[in-house]
């Protein structure tokens, strides 16, 4: 089945009981038993619902997983992921993760006893040198928000097999349909499914996905036990948008694309970051594990001024956090959604304050480009 296909005919079908081709929405939280535990699967909404299951069993086809699970955001399920570890455990992330995730590894795990190293995962040699003896994981996202760096996912999770470590990925940004991990070695696939999966800034979810039975065993029990799970109704939303994420993705990459050539040109823009540039360092790598470079771009524009000047006169980039939906959203990381990270370690990172980062929506691309233009001049 090619992805397009696997999309619409992953999964569940809708309802086999009536043969209406959606997922019913199973507003319910508990279920009838024939006898005490005589029941047709499920018990309690909390262990399992079936518009969950139909939304876990399409990610876990799309990710070729063993099983996928539903959660209320990506948080909870990278909160959930990192519930399978113990005290004194120790986990190797790319440094420049997702702020929530730098924040809950930080400042709520760490007082779990959960220890952390934030390391460039882009250079290998980096992630070689911090495993340490009780190192149990290297968690990766890429492409990485809001630099786009790249890590290789298929050299990462070898040299993660041969020390007896999981490999995570957060697949946020390039989604199942450019980008498969576990194909590439990967254990646990996660997702803010907010984002791109959700596809319309009406959702806040986060999915995992298993490679083995064991894991997906773990996964769930820790998923029934803190209990972040997804509603059937926000459940039926994600099913409805992953049908049209192929379509999305493609007509995204086409406007990033055509975004990019045009940034790159113009005299105000310093640098523009984006894994499809030929001289990205790590475009090679993106060109090998994803077969898109995905809607998101960051580009420098030299000062906190220029950028106030840009966003007091862009029209159809609105102003907020979030990504990988319909609109095109525009923010400035240094002081949204990387607000959390301290000043010190952003320096460090890259995130300056006339840093840009533009997630490509579904207009038509010569309206934005017009638009950055206009807002860009002097
Ligand atoms: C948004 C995001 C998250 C967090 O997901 P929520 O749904 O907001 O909880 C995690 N990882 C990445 C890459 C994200 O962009």
């Amino acid at each position: 089945m090619k992805k397009k296909t696997r999309l619409i005919h992953g999964g569940l079908f809708g309802d086999e009981a009536t043969g209406a081709v959606s997922t019913p929405i199973y507003q319910v939280s508990t279920y009838k038993q024939q006898g005490v535990g005589v029941h047709k699967g499920y018990e309690y909404s909390r262990t399992g619902n079936p518009t969950r299951f139909a939304l876990e069993e399409l990610i876990k086809d799309l990710e070729g997983g063993e099983r996928g699970f539903a959660f209320a955001s990506g948080m909870a399920a990278i909160t959930a992921v990192m519930m399978l570890f113990n005290k004194g455990d120790h986990i190797l992330l790319t440094d420049d993760v997702y702020g929530g995730t730098f924040r809950v590894i930080t400042k709520v795990l760490n007082r779990f006893g959960l220890e952390a190293t934030f390391v460039d995962t882009s250079d290998l040699e980096n992630v070689k040198k911090e495993i340490k003896p009780n190192t149990k994981a290297i968690y990766l996202e890429t492409p990485t928000n809001p630099l786009l760096k790249i890590s290789d996912i298929e050299a990462i999770s070898g040299i993660a097999k041969e020390k007896g470590l999981l490999t995570i990925v957060d697949n946020t940004f390039s989604t199942p349909y450019w980008q498969t991990p576990i194909a590439l070695g990967a254990n646990i696939v996660l997702h803010s499914a907010t984002k791109y999966i959700g596809g319309h800034s009406d959702v806040v979810a986060g999915l995992a996905v298993a490679d083995s039975a064991a894991l997906a065993d773990e996964l769930h029990f820790v998923q029934n036990s803190t209990g972040g799970i997804l509603g059937p109704q926000d459940s039926w939303l994600l099913i409805r948008g992953i049908k049209t994420l192929g379509v999305r993705m493609e007509e995204t990459e086409n406007n990033a694309g055509k975004i990019v050539d045009f940034l790159q040109k113009h005299p105000a823009v310093t640098k523009v970051y984006y894994p499809g540039i030929a001289s990205h360092p790590n475009h090679h790598i993106a060109k090998k594990q994803s077969g898109g470079f995905g809607g998101m771009i960051s580009f420098d524009v030299g000062s906190a001024e220029k950028a106030d000047q840009v966003f007091s006169k862009i029209k159809y980039f609105t102003l907020a956090e979030s990504l990988g939906a319909v609109e095109s959203l525009i923010s400035i990381p240094a002081r949204m959604t990387h607000a959390s990270i301290p000043v010190e370690r952003r320096a460090e990172l890259g995130i300056t304050e006339g840093l840009i980062r533009i997630s490509v929506g579904l207009e038509d691309a010569e309206d934005l480009i017009e638009d950055l233009n206009q807002a860009l001049e002097n």
